[in-house]
């Protein structure tokens, strides 16, 4: 600028040249513009390079007598090295006090002296500059120390962001590390399925049940676990993805199709437990009991799921064992007992010439006989993994009638009433003889577990394509915490179990299995000394089940 201004005197101000404080302005302005560039500022201290803005303060001051030579007032300059001050490390009092003296000491004697003006107007304009450097001293002080206030606010907020950085990589290592300890797959989908964590047990898993002839193995063909680092990772697979797994059903042999498949149950939005799933197929084929839970966020909208696979196979094998020795015994057991059975029958239907007591003998042991073999057939049908149900348009009155009538011997010797509330014909789409044997052992039970004598009351309902029987009694009753257990195999409630009332805790296990095998379900409502209520669901006729 004032270069700018040289060069215009001549021809706008051409006294300035004349005026001697012009001159040693201009001078002044032209040695501090070489010391900006010779003086090497960096090693004079942190504060030497002030002597510019100073210095620069002093020529601007000596430049406003030029106003005199027709020059606009260039003390509005002084902004440029206020700015400079006030910007700089000086401290506060000190850049305001610079900011207001330098230019008025500058300048005042010259304006002071100019006997020209009234006084007071000479000395507002002695003043007037300085007062607005020192206005724009203390509004870049404010500035600065706002911005500074902000710059530790966010170093601040900087130094919380670390800590909780530093906390939430701790607490994903730790996950990890318990996620890669546990004995059990994890699996997190979001909502389009896509892997937002697999454990590593889960990945050794799938890698054995990858399908050898399909190219996209779910998990990496080939390389151990540790390939896998971090094991429990983020990975980008879509749902089609899990088709890449060999999955089959309980039998070890049908393929799972996609859709009943843990991880597409999941993203369904079910939440499910010890849904037991093959992975592999054949002998080599692990059996799984898996369970998976939404994941939801705070509006409660599906976010995702996570799924928890936990090897069941030595279980799953130890009982299918067992089950076959119990089947192998119980078979071998009927033979003997059908022909002992034949045998007591062929004695009792010709006892002439046999004493009475030795005829009642002969009846006491065929009564055993032939509980033994309805424990045996019990026995048999609780180890068969495959209940087969062949389910057909049934009048479920008639059954029930049917049952309460083989019951009425049993009732009368207990002293229990039976009452039928069920009007026919009343359709369901069932398997006749399997839904007799669980209304018979319904039936039984009523009757078995009312010692004291009492009623037992046979009523339906239907609705939703169900048809509900109710089995109700009056007798002894369960706690709640039996009742829970009551479908359990070999389960006899403690009271019972004390008590002398015979019974091998088979009849409603094979009861559920049968209802269940009818795509129904069954379930008891109990209390202590005030009788029990069991109720069937079974589907009405036009509604088969979705086995
Ligand atoms: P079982 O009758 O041969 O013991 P179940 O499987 O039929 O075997 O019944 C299991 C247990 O449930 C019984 O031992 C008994 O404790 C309880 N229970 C079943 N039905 C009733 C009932 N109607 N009232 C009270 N308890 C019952």
């Amino acid at each position: 600028m004032m270069a700018a201004v040289v060069f215009a005197a001549p021809a706008a101000w051409p006294g300035l040249p004349d005026s001697t404080l012009c001159r040693y302005a201009l001078g002044l302005q032209t040695a501090l513009l070489l010391a900006c560039v010779a003086v090497p500022w960096q090693r004079l201290g942190r504060l030497a390079p002030l002597a510019i803005p100073v210095l620069d303060l002093v020529a601007i001051g000596l430049l406003r007598d030029g106003s005199s030579a027709g020059l606009p007032d260039p003390g509005v300059l002084s902004v440029l090295p206020v700015v400079w001050i006030s910007a700089s490390s000086l401290s506060a009092p000190a850049s305001l006090w610079l900011s207001f003296t330098v230019p008025l000491l500058a300048a005042a004697p010259w304006l002071l002296a100019d006997r020209g003006a009234p006084v007071a107007a000479r000395i507002a304009e002695a003043v007037l500059v300085p007062l607005m450097m020192l206005a724009v001293s203390l509004a870049m002080r404010f500035a600065r120390a706002r911005l500074r206030h902000e710059q530790w606010r966010i170093k601040s907020k900087e130094a919380e962001l670390e800590v909780l950085l530093s906390d939430s990589r701790e607490r994903e290592r730790l996950l990890n590390t318990i996620l890669d300890t546990v004995d059990v797959g994890i699996v997190a989908v979001d909502a389009d399925g896509r892997r937002l964590l697999t454990n590593s047990w889960q990945a050794q898993l799938e890698e054995s049940a990858a399908s050898a002839d399909r190219p996209n193995a779910a998990v990496p063909a080939a390389g151990p676990a540790a390939a896998h680092p971090p094991s429990a990772s983020l990975t980008d697979e879509v749902p089609e993805e899990e088709g890449r797994l060999v999955l089959t059903g309980q039998d070890r042999n049908t393929p799972l199709p996609l859709e009943r498949r843990p991880i597409h149950r999941a993203l369904g939005g079910e939440s499910f437990a010890d849904y037991l799933v093959c992975f592999g197929e054949g002998p080599a084929s692990r059996v799984v009991s898996t369970g998976a839970r939404p994941l939801k966020d705070d509006a409660d909208d599906f976010r995702g799921a996570v799924v928890v696979f936990n090897e069941v196979t030595g279980l799953v094998d130890a009982l299918a064992a067992k089950d076959e020795v119990v089947s192998t015994v119980s078979h071998e057991f009927r033979t003997p007992l059908t022909s002992i059975i034949g045998n007591l029958d062929l004695v009792l239907a010709d006892t002439e010439g046999l004493d009475s007591p030795v005829v009642r003998r002969v009846e006491v042991a065929q009564r055993n006989a032939e509980r033994l073999l309805a424990l045996v057939s019990d026995l048999l049908m609780s180890a068969s993994a495959a209940l087969h149900v062949h389910p057909r348009r049934t009048d479920l009155a008639g059954l029930v009638e049917a049952s309460l009538g083989s019951a009425q011997a049993h009732a009368q010797a207990s002293r229990v009433s039976l009452a039928m509330e069920v009007r026919g014909p009343l359709w369901a789409h069932v398997d006749p003889l399997r839904i007799s044997q669980a209304l018979d052992n319904l039936v039984s039970n009523a009757i078995k577990y009312s010692p004291d004598g009492g009623s037992v009351r046979v009523s339906a309902t239907t609705g939703d394509g169900l048809v509900r029987l109710h089995v109700e009694d009056t007798g002894m009753g369960m706690t709640a915490a039996d009742a829970d257990r009551v479908f359990t195999r070999f389960f006899r409630s403690p009271a019972v179990r004390d008590g002398s009332i015979p019974g091998a805790g088979l009849g409603l296990s094979i009861t559920k299995a049968i209802v269940e095998r009818h795509g129904g379900s069954i379930s008891c409502r109990t209390r202590p000394g005030h009788g029990s209520t069991f109720t069937l669901e079974l589907p009405a006729d036009g509604h088969p089940a979705a086995s």
